[in-house]
Parts: structure tokens; sequence; C-alpha cells
């Protein structure tokens, strides 16, 4: 029977979305969710959706429960119609549960074997953060196994891979099993720095399992550092996050970290009721390397309150776990605790047995081969984290090195702009002076500089006169010749006022054809006969190369001065009431204030 509603199918395909985005923080719900879309594929035919929701299925149980029979028959069911659907993709994610399993079942060879498949698979799909997890998955099995050089080769590989596949997950997993291996060599300085960097990346994603087991393992090496406070704050967080996850293993590993943190402290007791819980949760979840060590804790713990028998009693149970699942790293820690206590009791034959075990284990974990592996693979991958590192540094030279090309560039146009904005404010402040025409003062600079000269003349006493200029019958030069021709006369006239007078005086254009002297300290009657000469030295102007049919011209000059009080008398006015007396006069001539008659006329 086909698929009946498609819309169907697409609910069981969003069952299976939502319990695998559930797993890592509710794996609860996600396995009603799991069972739910099991149901429905079922009813449906739905084959693809049946296999999917089998694995989800599997996958919780496996967090949750403590039998991990059922996991494998529905794991078994998954791959095989995977298979028979040609879905590479499906198989390998349903292998790597099945070699989970095994792994937990501390059958670490068939474990590997099964990983090995996914490996496989993965690769020839091209699924490089699924490839990252199989090798994250043989690494922490290799690493249960204490076959630390081989577990941080696999580790390292995937860490490769997870991060150029840019997949923070997969990173902050490889690099929290990294610093577990780590710890296990006793490299605790580079351990806490991969389990720091995996806690980073392990917040930036949704799976609080992984906290809660990278906070474990953090804690537990604070705590072996004399760290204590930190290490409790860290292990508390870890139980809480693991309890609400609802992670058996994961949690049974928290409660030990606390137990030997209490131990630590000498609390004992505590240490021992933390202890007993975690035993039940690992035991649950058959952990068994897990359970040697809460064993081994169990064991000292006892040891140290007191009670040696029941302690030796407890490391015998563990030390056989130990051996059966060939864990030296942990054999050797029981040998060690046991040659201690045996030597305590005056068993000197026991504790010298104990102690070449335990330097047997040593010497196998970090015998001189291990550690040369060890070294190779961390410089290795040390040395290619420095040539990333060389790498993005001369990127960022690169970088700086073309943004401070940029900023010296804007520097440079800031500067032009600035240096065009400072010309321009010296040419804005020649034009607010100047008359644009002649290049004399303007009328307003005129004003004030009137105005100045006025108050300094009455403070010293100083004479000061002004002359008002027209030049007579303008109008028909402009008419006669052209406005240029007017413009040349005017600029003309413009310099010889300038040059005629003292480098003191101001000499501006007031307007139109009319100019403006303000004759500093001078009297009106000296200023009068400067005038006069002005007046003679403009009539006098050869102005033919202008034009050859324009000969000639006049101006009329009006004077006003007073010695007395400058600033009580407009000069201004009184030399326009001069000019147009001297207009009316005949032109031609000056006329000045004071003076009734008109000065002669020549012309
Ligand atoms: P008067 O002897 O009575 O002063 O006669 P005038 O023609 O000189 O006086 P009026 O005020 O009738 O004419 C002034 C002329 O000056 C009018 C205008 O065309 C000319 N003028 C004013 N400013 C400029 C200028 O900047 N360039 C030129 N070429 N002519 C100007
Ligand atoms: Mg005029
Ligand atoms: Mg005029």
């Amino acid at each position: 029977m086909a698929p009946s509603a498609p819309a169907s199918v697409a609910t069981v395909d969003a069952l299976n979305d939502q319990a695998a985005r559930l797993l890592g923080e509710d794996p609860h719900s996600a396995l009603v969710l799991a069972r739910e879309a099991e149901a429905l594929a079922l009813r449906l035919d739905y084959q693809r959706g049946l296999a999917c929701a089998y694995l989800r299925a599997a996958r919780c149980q496996f967090v949750l429960l403590d039998r991990h029979d059922g996991v494998i028959e529905l794991l078994q069911r998954a791959v095989s119609i995977y298979e028979l659907l040609g879905d590479l993709s499906g198989q390998a994610e349903a292998l790597n549960l099945v070699a989970n399993v095994h792994a937990c079942r501390n059958d670490g060879e068939q474990a590997l074997a099964v990983y090995h498949r996914g490996l496989a698979l993965r690769r020839q799909l091209g699924d490089m953060v699924g490839e990252a997890g199989s090798l994250n998955n043989i690494g922490s099995v290799l690493r249960e196994m204490g076959q630390f050089a081989d577990a941080l080769k696999y580790l390292l590989m995937s860490l490769e891979l997870a991060e150029s596949a840019h997949d923070t997950r997969a990173t902050a997993y490889a690099m929290s099993n990294i610093g577990g291996v780590l710890a296990e060599l006793d490299d605790r300085a580079r351990a806490v720095e991969y389990h720091l960097r995996a806690l980073t990346l392990v917040r930036q994603t949704p799976d609080r399992a992984l906290e809660g087991s990278t906070l474990t393992s953090l804690g537990r090496l604070l705590m072996r550092s004399g760290q204590l406070p930190e290490a409790m704050r860290h292990l508390e967080r870890a139980l809480d996050i693991t309890r609400r996850v609802g992670h058996l293993a994961d949690t049974g590993l928290a409660l030990l970290g606390l137990g030997l943190a209490h131990q630590q402290e000498g609390a004992y007791d505590r240490a021992e009721r933390l202890l007993l819980e975690a035993l039940t949760l690992i035991r649950r979840s058959h952990r068994r390397g897990a359970e040697a060590e809460v064993l081994l804790a169990l064991g000292r713990n006892r040891w140290l309150s007191g009670a040696a028998s029941p302690a030796v009693d407890l490391l015998s149970q563990a030390l056989k776990l130990a051996e059966v699942l060939r864990a030296d790293h942990i054999s050797g820690k029981l040998h060690e605790l046991l040659s201690q206590i045996h030597e305590q009791q005056g068993h000197a034959a026991a504790a010298l047995r104990h102690f070449k075990e335990f330097y047997a284990c040593q010497q196998r974990i970090h015998g001189q081969e291990t550690q040369r592996r060890v070294r190779g693979l961390l410089g290795r991958a040390e040395l290619e984290r420095a040539h990333l590192q060389v790498e993005h540094e001369r990127k960022r030279g690169d970088e700086l090195a073309s943004a401070l090309g940029l900023a010296r560039e804007s520097e440079r146009q800031k500067q032009e702009l600035l240096a065009q904005l400072s010309q321009q404010a010296d040419m804005l402040r020649q034009l607010a002076r100047e008359d644009g025409l002649t290049g004399l003062a303007n009328r307003r600079w005129l004003d004030a500089q009137l105005d100045r000269e006025r108050e300094r003349a009455r403070r010293y006493r100083h004479g000061l006169s002004v002359a008002m200029v027209d030049i007579d019958h303008f109008k028909s030069v402009n008419d006669r010749f052209s406005h240029r021709v007017g413009d040349e006369v005017l600029r003309r006239v413009g310099r010889l006022l300038r040059d005629t007078c003292r480098s003191g005086d101001i000499v501006g254009r007031y307007g139109g054809e009319e100019f403006v002297v303000v004759l500093v300290e001078t009297p009106l009657a000296a200023a009068t006969a400067v005038c006069e000469k002005l007046r003679q030295r403009i009539a006098d102007l050869d102005l033919s190369d202008i034009h050859p049919d324009l000969k000639h011209i006049t101006v009329s000059i009006g004077v006003a001065g007073d010695a007395e009080d400058p600033v009580a008398h407009n000069l201004l006015n009184d030399a326009d009431v001069q000019l147009y007396a001297a207009k009316q006069g005949g032109r031609n001539q000056v006329r000045s204030a004071g003076l009734g008659a008109p000065q002669a006329a020549s012309a």
C-alpha cells in the first residue's frame, strides 16, 4: 500500500524532525514524538518515515533506558529498511547508533568495527559532519579502552573535519573529547583549554547534554588542580543540566565528580551518598568503565573514612571490571590505591604486587611509545593550528595594511579638502573685503575700516578726511565704447587712486563708478590738496590703449574732514554733499567742506 495522504507523510516527517530537535534537550518528549511517528508511519506503510521513527526512538531509549536490547532491535529494523531503500545516510546513522550501544556494553572491538562501517558510508556520501561524528565516536571508544594516542588521532581528524565544515556542535564534541584524552594523559593545562573552548561552542548549540558532560570533565580537571570551589560550581551545574536532560550515564558521571569533590573536602558521608547514587545510575546505563571508576571512588572513600576492608572488596570488584575492559588507565589507578592500602595495613607482598601492576599500567599508558605518538599528533595538530593562525594573522595584517592605506588615503583627501577649504576661506575672506573688479576694498570693508579710523582719529586727535570720487559722464563711456571698456576704465582709475595715495590710506570702490578714499592722519586741507592731485592725474591719464577714441576721463571729488571730532560727523555724507556740489559746479573739480569756492577745473 502506497502512502495514502501526502499530508500525513509530511506529518510523520515533521514528528521525526521534531523528535531529532528535542533529543538533546528533552529525550522524554522526543521519545513520545518518535512513537507517534512510528504508529502513523506503520498505518501509512511509509517505510522511510518508519525507519526514521525507529532510529529516533532508539536514540531516545539509548539515552534514557537502562536496557539496550530493545534499542538494538529497533536499530536492526531501521538498518534493514534503509538497506532496502538504498538510503546510505539512514544506514550510516543507524549503524552509528548500533555501535554506540556496543560501546556502552563495553564491547569496544565490536563498536569500532561498526563505527568504521558507518564511517565508510559517510565518506562515500561526502557527509563531512557525519564523518566527523563517526571519527569522534571511534576516538571516544579508543579513549575508553585506554588507547589514548589512537583516540587522539581520530579526535584530531574529527576536529579538523568539523571545523572545516563549520559545524559548531561537531567541533564542540571533538574538543570536549580531546580535552578528556589530554586529562587522562595528565596534560591538564591543555585539557582545560580544550574544555573551555568546547564549552563556549556548545553554548551556541541547543545540545545541553554535551554542555553537561563537558562541565563534568572541566569540574574534575579543576578539582585535580586544587581549584575546589570552582570545580564544585561546574559540577553542580553539570548535575543540574544532566538531570534535566535525563541522561542516565551523564548524570551518574556528574554525581561521580561531585562525590569526588566532597571527598577531597573530607565530607566522606556526603561523598558516599553521591557516589552510591552515581553507581545506581551508571549500572543502569551499562557503562562498565564508568562503573569501575565509581567503584574506585567509593573504595577510596571507604578507605579514607577508616573502612579499609570494605574498600578492598569494592576495589577488587572494580579491578575485575577494568581488566575485562582492558582499561589500563582505570586498572592502574585501582592497583595504585590497593598498593597504598595494603602497605598501610602492613601487607608488604600484596602492596608490592599491586605497585608492580600499577607501574606496568602506567608504562602502557604513558610509555615512551604513547608519549612519542601523542607528542607527534599534538605537535602536528598544533603546528597546523599555528599555520592557520599565521595565515589568519597574515590576512588580518593585509586587511590592516589596506585599512591603513585607506586611512592614509582618506587622511590625504581630508588634508587636501582642508587645504581647499582654507584656500576657499582665504578667497571668501578676500571676497568679503575686496571689490572683484578693481581689487580695492569693497563698500562693506570700507565702512568697517572707516569706523575703525574714526575711532583712532578721535583717540589720537588725528585729522581724518574722506574723499568721494565719481567719474564724470561715465554712462557715456559704457554707451560709446562698451561695458567691457567701462570696466577697464574703472580698473585703471582704481589703480591710479591706489598708487597715488599713501599705503595707510584706504581706497575702495563704493559702488558703480564711485570711489572713496579714507585719508588717515590727514586734515581736511591736506586731504583737499591730495584730492586735487588725484583729480589732475586722472584727467591726465591716457586711456587710448583701451580704446583709440577714448582719450581722457575726468572725475569730480567731494572731500569732508574734521580734526576736532570725526565721530560726531558722518564724513561720507558730508563728502557726498561736496561731490554733489562738484557735479553741480561743472564736474572735473574738487569740493571740500568749509571751502566755499571750487578748485580750478582744468581740462
Ligand atoms: P555723472 O557725471 O553725473 O556722474 O554721470 P554718470 O554717467 O557718471 O552717472 P550715472 O549715475 O548716470 O551713471 C553711472 C554709470 O556707471 C551707470 C552704469 O552703467 C555705470 N556703471 C556702474 N557700475 C559699473 C561697472 O561695474 N562697470 C561698468 N562698465 N559700468 C558701470
Ligand atoms: Mg555716480
Ligand atoms: Mg558718474
